[in-house]
């Protein structure tokens, strides 16, 4: 049993041998698996409190359930639209100024709630140099391309050989000014965050790394340590969290998670509305009680804990911002202004200078 402690448990068998789920959810889990990938890292599985497995914010995240097997019409294969902006294969190219680079489709762990589930998992590990050099070859000769954003799946599994090769090539891009790097390695797999790999990160353009994290609890001492070894050698971090219902959709849970996360200089950006992936309608809440949440935080705590709050808007129309909304504009120049704690002013001011 000791053994198991140290692997990914990556099926349905192991999860029984791990003592995540009972035996009798075999058989539906073994149908979980066929649609969605499994990955629960050894630091992930050391985080979940097993005297308390259902209203675990950490298992809720890795470990399959059957509810994932019920689907619903509004629920798509790509949520986001990534494939209806890609002109190269591992680019998509929404915004003028960015791109996503999509240089393999594997992470270290498997979300149950993930927005790309269709796309990653262990199956469609890479991709190859020929089409990697073709996503760059795009890269270089678009020069509206301002940064570039490493996503996947997780770039940080790569080998750092391989991401070296990548910033090399883009060290050359003079256009290129900011490259960004979405994962959750430093929180699930934080010993991957070694020199090796810190020194491959290394270029003369600005680094940033946004870190995938959901609950106070995925931060763990391990955890902390990677991120300060990431700021430390000069890239700064910011964070991405999904609003899950389950995890940490209440504004006690997302006011330890930023406040945590902004004492170890890891600043949150945005708050993701959960997108309309397969299986995942038990993860999701209501805009409204996300904007009520929002407004919770507004005021109680920190500016600096404060992401944007966002939907990535189905068909791959785009990620905006979704409230909540503190102004009503009336056409005589005067808006109400609603503060903090909820209560109305006028605000005017005798400039006139209508944007339309
Ligand atoms: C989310 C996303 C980005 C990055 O958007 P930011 O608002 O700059 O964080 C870029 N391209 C695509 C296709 C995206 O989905
Ligand atoms: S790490 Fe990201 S891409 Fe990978 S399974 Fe989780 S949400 Fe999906």
């Amino acid at each position: 049993m000791e053994n198991s402690k140290n692997k990914v448990i990556r099926t349905p068998n192991q999860l029984v041998d791990a003592g995540l789920v009972s035996r009798e959810n075999l058989e539906q889990l073994n149908r979980v698996a066929k649609e969605f990938s499994i990955a629960i890292t050894p630091t992930m599985h050391s985080l979940i409190d097993k005297s308390d497995l259902d209203s675990d914010p950490v298992a809720a995240q890795f470990v399959p359930t059957a509810a994932e097997l019920q689907w619903f019409d509004e629920e798509r294969d790509d949520p986001i639209g990534d494939n209806v902006f890609s002109p190269t294969l591992g680019i998509v190219h929404r915004y003028p100024d960015r791109v996503l680079l999509k240089a393999l489709h594997a992470c270290p762990v498997y979300c149950r709630f993930c927005f790309r589930r269709e796309m990653v998992g262990p199956g469609g590990e890479m991709l190859s140099d020929e089409d990697l050099q073709r996503a760059l070859d795009y890269i270089e000769r678009t020069e509206q391309i301002w940064e570039v954003v490493l996503t996947g799946g997780d770039p940080l599994i790569m080998s750092p050989r391989r991401i070296s090769a990548i910033m090399s090539r883009l060290r050359t891009i003079k256009h290129v000014g900011v490259v960004r790097f979405h994962t959750r390695v430093p929180v699930v797999k934080p010993d991957a965050i070694d020199d090796e790999l810190i020194e491959a990160l290394r270029t003369d353009k600005a680094v940033y790394i946004v870190l995938h994290t959901n609950h106070a609890n995925e931060l763990s001492t391990d955890a902390k340590a990677a991120c300060k070894r990431l700021i430390d050698a000069g890239y700064p971090m910011l964070s991405q969290t999904v609003l899950l219902e389950g995890v940490n959709a209440d504004p006690q849970a997302l006011t330890d998670l930023f406040r945590r996360l902004a004492e170890i200089r890891v600043k949150p950006y945005y708050l993701h509305h959960g997108d309309l992936a397969k299986g995942t309608q038990h993860f999701r809440t209501s805009i409204s009680r996300g904007q009520e949440i929002m407004r919770s935080l507004r005021g109680d705590v920190s500016g600096i804990c404060q992401p944007l709050y966002v939907l990535d808007i189905p068909g791959g129309k785009g990620k905006v911002p979704i409230g909540p909304n503190y102004v009503e504009n009336f056409d005589s120049g005067a808006y109400v202004i609603e503060d903090y704690q909820g209560n109305k002013h006028e605000y005017r001011d005798s400039v006139n200078n209508k944007s339309i």
